[in-house]
């Protein structure tokens, strides 16, 4: 059953005339608790490193004192640690700074070829360390957006990462550029495609949640922060884009930016 509340504010002194806000209180409960588990897992992820850490240099401090080798190989932990939580820091401000502005700055406009283009140059490095060969297939050769270029550089590198890291057992990332339409409305579709172990069917509605990840299983390290897709889908809601991902288990996932054109 739901509960409302309905409170009422002047509009204008002495004019008397009264607005009344209905806010569903359910709803109003609903996001209290999304962000208190928000801060519950952020602080979880933030103290798993740092007890890790913690433990090290005790260790180094105590029993390791004049281990050289063990010293080194703490070392790289710790930095790979630190790194970690450097990650997670700045995606929660991103999310948060995502939260601040909830609108885009009016009448901008962004070449996506160009911002795809940009994206995957400074990934180039990333692809090939895991072995795969990016394949750019464009039916366009410029595709202008209403949009904000960094918002929409920041989806294009956590989906192009993601294909990066996920698509490891592919031989390569595709990445397309076509002309669509949402209805009566005209889109630029941006598909990134790997060919990595795709997501099973019933995590698919879930993995835009914050810190939603999918066991990877026979203890596997998980691999990011959880945090990438939540902010990719807070920026496309921004610019009234759409999401959409296909995946096959085992053959590789898709994700689609319908981004609505110029
Ligand atoms: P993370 O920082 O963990 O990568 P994301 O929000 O970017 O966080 O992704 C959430 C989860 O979705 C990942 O942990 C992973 O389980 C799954 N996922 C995302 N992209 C892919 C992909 N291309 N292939 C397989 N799984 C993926």
């Amino acid at each position: 059953e739901r509960s409302y509340r309905a409170s009422a504010s002047s509009v204008g002194r002495g004019t008397g005339l009264y607005v009344l806000l209905f806010k569903d209180q359910s709803e109003t409960r609903r996001i209290d608790r999304m962000r208190a588990d928000f801060i519950a897992n952020a602080s979880h992820e933030l103290r798993t490193p740092l007890a890790s850490i913690t433990g090290f240099i005790e260790t180094l401090r105590g029993p390791a004192r004049n281990d050289a080798a063990a010293r080194d190989k703490f070392l790289a932990i710790m930095q790979e640690q630190t790194t970690r939580m450097a990650r997670l820091i700045d995606d929660l401000l991103s999310l948060s700074r995502l939260e601040m502005k909830p609108y885009l700055a009016p009448g901008a406009e962004v070449d996506v070829v160009k911002v795809v283009n940009d994206v995957l140059d400074s990934l180039a490095p990333l692809a090939s360390e895991n072995g795969l060969v990016i394949e750019r297939r464009f039916t366009e050769e410029t595709a202008s957006v209403p949009g904000d270029r960094n918002e929409l550089f920041q989806v294009f590198e956590n989906l192009f990462e993601n294909a990066c890291k996920y698509g490891q057992d592919g031989d390569r990332v595709i990445v397309s550029i076509d002309r669509g339409h949402e209805g009566p409305t005209p889109t630029i579709d941006v598909t990134v495609r790997d060919f990595g172990p795709g997501i099973a069917e019933e995590h698919i509605p879930r993995i835009t949640e914050r810190f939603y990840r999918v066991d990877p299983g026979s203890g596997a390290p998980r691999k990011g922060t959880g945090l990438g897709l939540a902010i990719v889908k807070h920026i496309l809601t921004r610019h009234n884009a759409r999401l959409t991902i296909a995946s096959e288990p085992g053959k590789g996932a898709a994700f689609t930016v319908h981004l609505p054109a110029a």
